[in-house]
């Protein structure tokens, strides 16, 4: 589907600048974005590279690159942490903090850390969730509801070069499969059923619960 047309954005919180022509939300910058931007995160409408494929490394050639990139985005997520509970796992993706590199890393709902440098996805599940809310960092002030595969199948690259495989289901398929997205300039909004439509941020009433996958419980 193509993204909503973008609306004029009337106010402009925390002395934002840049043009939001392509915010896909039809929901102003309000505070949470104005947040993540202080953060260093790439926002929609101002960073191209939100919108085109990401660099993959050459390895092992690049693994000083690779790793520092990865330190990077780890770095990130934990000042980002700070200032917000992520009680459903976040991510961030390379071309979030403008490194226009194929790199990855995911913080899981139990806090475990997954890197991935060189994913793509290779296998999706026919079977899909119950459309979820998701957010992203760069335009969290919108939640928008989509279905994705209960199961995906990635092949990334160790540092070393040799070819890996991983097996993600349920809510960090949804939580890696949005970033690896990320990476092929693709965002959530962009997979939402013409059917459903962004809300505020603020109109969002799941925050602090884990995404209901019934059997992960917990
Ligand atoms: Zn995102």
């Amino acid at each position: 589907m193509s993204l909503p047309p973008a609306v004029p954005v009337t106010d402009s919180p925390g002395g934002g600048s840049g043009s939001s022509a392509s915010r896909p939300a039809a929901v102003p910058a309000g505070p949470s974005s104005a947040l993540m931007r202080q953060l260093g995160i790439a926002q929609l409408g101002e960073e191209p590279m939100l919108r085109s494929t990401a660099r993959p490394f050459v390895l092992p050639a690049e693994a000083g690159e690779a790793r520092a990139v990865v330190r990077a985005l780890h770095e990130r997520l934990v000042a980002i942490r700070k200032v917000h509970t992520f009680t459903k796992g976040t991510g961030l993706a390379a071309p979030q903090i403008r490194i226009d590199r194929r790199a990855t890393v995911v913080i899981d709902p139990d806090g475990q850390r997954i890197e991935l440098v060189n994913p793509w996805v290779v296998d999706e599940s026919p079977e899909v969730d119950e459309p979820k809310y998701e957010g992203c960092l760069s335009f969290f002030d919108a939640r928008g509801r989509l279905a994705r595969p209960l199961r995906i199948t990635v092949e990334h690259q160790g540092y070393d070069g040799s070819p890996r495989v991983s097996v993600f289901t349920e809510s960090v398929a949804r939580l890696v499969m949005h970033e690896i997205d990320h990476l092929d300039g693709t965002l959530y909004a962009d997979r939402m059923d013409v059917t459903e439509k962004l809300i505020a941020a603020s109109d969002y009433r799941g925050t602090g619960h884990r995404w209901d996958y019934g059997s992960s419980g917990g």
